[in-house]
């Protein structure tokens, strides 16, 4: 008979995306026992976003950490244009009241193995690779524990907390039976590589015309090219093959002529699909759902890493000590709800807006894409465009450093 392995913590983190291996770094530093579970065998996928804001910098300033955040490989984004059908408005980071102002563009898994490294220095760091939550354990209509699949088989691991940090195809808040609010989106992503030369220009762009969309984040040597295609629009797209392809791309994109034949497969070339959603209700006794699994955010902005980063930060400051103590209460996960479901909500209504005004009509439009008045003659205006850098480099309600840190007396941060 197959054996389960039992496991106790103080709290299980389900997911090790950017919520879950920053919830369970902040808690191990302060003292509180904890078991990240991350069902891939490592973090080198494509598919998550690479940008590091000035806000989580800051958070690595508050940390110590951020000298040797830094000395990871990365480009620097100070400004953000879009190239909206010929009118380039843009986002200024350069004043913004942060240590770093600008973007980090860096891979998401250095910037999640840096965590994970950071997490392992504290004894209660436990990392669960390949091992993937399937349900949650409930007694008396309290989740008490999660069942999981791991490497060596079942896993059954208890815990007062289960932290949801599982994105946005959550199987925690699944099988929590939250709702769901969707608030839909008009597009989903082709994410693929072209190369890059060195002389070409460094900040990220996104360049919209004739019913096309190219977002460009230079990676070094390639650029990290996410293209927007009106939501379901794939098949069709497929159906016309990889020639019809290239050539769309080209025609928006002419700088890739000489290296759009590097696109050979469409394996080369991964859907993305976009939700945008949240709960109603993040939390029921012994759960607690935050990041992408509270609410799904749209790569608009480029800021939902940054704010799943952000609810983790509240969620340690606010749980780290009640944790620790063993006196987690209904009410303590109500307030990380409370203190995050308004930035998550502003945010939402942005990215939103942005969908409605700009992506929905420049998906639609086969002609020139204009975009509104009001966002050509405003993001040309610098005082406007530092705004949209705060908006985006800061975002709403950034959060601070409060926990405290076990090792602090003994080990200096490294
Ligand atoms: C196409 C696209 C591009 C985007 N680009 C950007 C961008 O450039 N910048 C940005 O800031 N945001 C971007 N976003 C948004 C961003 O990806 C999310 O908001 C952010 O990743 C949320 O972080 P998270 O930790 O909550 O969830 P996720 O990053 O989704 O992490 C969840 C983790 O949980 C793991 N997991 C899932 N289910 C289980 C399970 N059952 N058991 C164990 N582990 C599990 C997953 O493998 C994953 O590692 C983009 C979104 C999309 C759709």
């Amino acid at each position: 008979m197959a054996t389960i392995s039992k496991l106790e913590s103080a709290c299980i983190v389900a997911g090790g995306g950017p919520a879950g291996v920053m919830l369970g770094f902040l808690l191990a530093r302060a003292g509180v026992d904890v078991i990240v579970m991350e069902k891939h065998a490592d973090f080198f996928r494509d598919f998550r976003g690479d940008t590091i804001h000035p806000s989580t910098l800051q958070l690595m300033h508050e940390l110590g950490l951020l000298d040797a955040f830094l000395k990871l490989p990365h480009q620097e984004a100070h400004h953000f244009g879009l190239n909206l059908g010929g009118t380039v408005i843009g986002a200024d980071f350069t004043e913004l009241p942060t240590v770093c102002k600008y973007i980090a563009l860096m891979p998401q898994w250095d910037f999640l193995n840096f965590l994970a490294g950071q997490g392992k220095r504290y004894p209660g760091f436990r990392l669960l690779m390949s091992t993937e939550v399937t349900d949650l354990i409930e007694e008396d209509d309290r989740v008490v524990g999660v069942r999981a699949t791991g490497p060596d088989g079942d896993v059954e691991a208890r815990a007062p907390l289960v932290a949801g940090t599982d994105g946005r195809h959550s199987t925690t808040r699944d099988r929590a039976g939250f709702e769901v609010e969707s608030l839909g989106a008009p597009m989903d992503v082709l994410w693929m590589r072209l190369p890059r030369k060195p002389e070409e220009a460094d900040e990220p762009a996104l360049i919209a015309a004739a019913g096309r969309i190219l977002v460009l984040i230079n990676r070094g040597d390639y650029w990290q090219c996410a293209y927007l295609i009106p939501k379901g629009g794939y098949d069709e797209l497929k159906t016309k093959g990889l020639a019809a392809f290239r050539g769309e791309l080209a025609a928006i994109a002419p700088f890739s002529s000489d290296r759009i034949d590097t696109l050979q497969d469409w394996d080369q070339i991964k859907l993305l699909t976009v939700a945008v959603d949240r709960l109603r209700q993040w939390y029921r006794p012994g759960l607690l759902c935050i990041g992408d699994a509270a609410h799904a955010m749209s790569p608009i902005g480029g800021v939902g890493v940054n704010l799943a980063v952000q609810d983790a930060v509240a969620t340690a400051n606010l749980l780290a000590a009640p944790l620790k103590a063993g006196t987690v209460q209904l009410s303590d996960l109500e307030a990380v709800q409370e203190r995050r479901a308004f930035p998550a909500r502003m945010t939402q209504r942005f990215q939103i807006l942005a969908q409605d005004n700009i992506i929905q009509q420049a998906l639609d439009k086969q002609a020139d894409f204009h975009p509104p008045l009001l966002a050509r003659i405003g993001g040309r205006i610098p005082t406007v465009q530092r705004l949209m850098g705060r908006l985006i480099g800061l975002g709403v309600r950034p959060e601070h450093i409060h926990t405290p840190d076990m090792l602090a007396s003994d080990t200096p941060a490294r």
